[in-house]
């Protein structure tokens, strides 16, 4: 593993990679692979205000050690992805984010878990990029850095704009019940969203239904409930 950074300076319009696995690894494999993407923040890590210059791993979510140790058991490349706006006002955060991303992924090889990748937006919601949700370009790039096909992919998040994010580039959006996922709910939405997404109590609900789909269980079927298929 090795953390891999990417453009010059981060105040312009790209995505920040925070970490990537040997990039050997990938360029060996000449057709595309699906992937599962993870939004890191809620699903995966904690982040108490002011942590964001803290040295250490973030502190992983309930359940997040256990999610990430069903999707490992598969081949597919687990990438989390996230915002972090104040990346884009200072290098010294993207260091330390970097630094951060590199002892979470060590930590969690010690675990039987695993992250191939991890990609930042940087932006702050006002500065319109191509990469802050409900924009796609954060699953453009991971794609095109790892070489993905996104549309075996699915994104396991917890609100529409990201459930919308991936629709829009054919990978399956999984949209699980976290506080905020539950709030989205209640939401008015696009009913063919709401229709497409796939649902699952949590990380480890969604890592099961992924798990599940590519055996062939289609057990995604049974987690998801009836009402909101039909919904809006
Ligand atoms: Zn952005």
């Amino acid at each position: 593993m090795k953390i891999v950074t990417q453009g010059a300076s981060v105040t312009d319009q790209m995505p920040t990679v925070l970490h990537t696995a040997e990039r050997a690894d990938w360029e060996r494999r000449a057709a595309p692979r699906g992937a599962i993407f993870v939004m890191r923040d809620r699903l995966v890590c904690e982040e108490q205000p002011g942590c964001v210059l803290a040295t250490t791993a973030p502190t992983l979510t309930f359940g997040a050690l256990e999610g990430l140790r069903i999707l490992a058991r598969l081949e597919t490349p687990i990438v989390l992805l996230m915002d972090q706006a104040r990346v884009s006002h200072a290098d010294a955060v993207q260091q330390t984010l970097e630094l951060r991303h590199a002892r979470l992924v060590e930590e969690l090889a010690t675990q039987d878990a695993r992250v191939d990748g991890v990609f930042c937006c940087p932006h702050w919601p006002g500065e319109a990029c191509d990469c802050h949700m409900p924009q796609s370009a954060l699953l453009r790039a991971a794609a095109a850095t790892l070489n993905l096909d996104l549309s075996r992919s699915a994104l396991i998040c917890d609100t529409w704009d990201q459930a919308y994010a991936a629709l829009t580039v054919q990978c399956q959006p999984i949209l699980t019940m976290t506080a905020c996922g539950r709030a989205e709910l209640a939401l008015p939405m696009w009913a063919e969203l709401r229709a497409r997404a796939w649902y699952a109590a949590d990380l480890v609900g969604a890592a099961l239904c992924v798990e599940a789909t590519i055996s062939g269980q289609r057990l995604w079927q049974s987690l998801q409930p009836a009402p909101l298929a039909h919904a809006m």
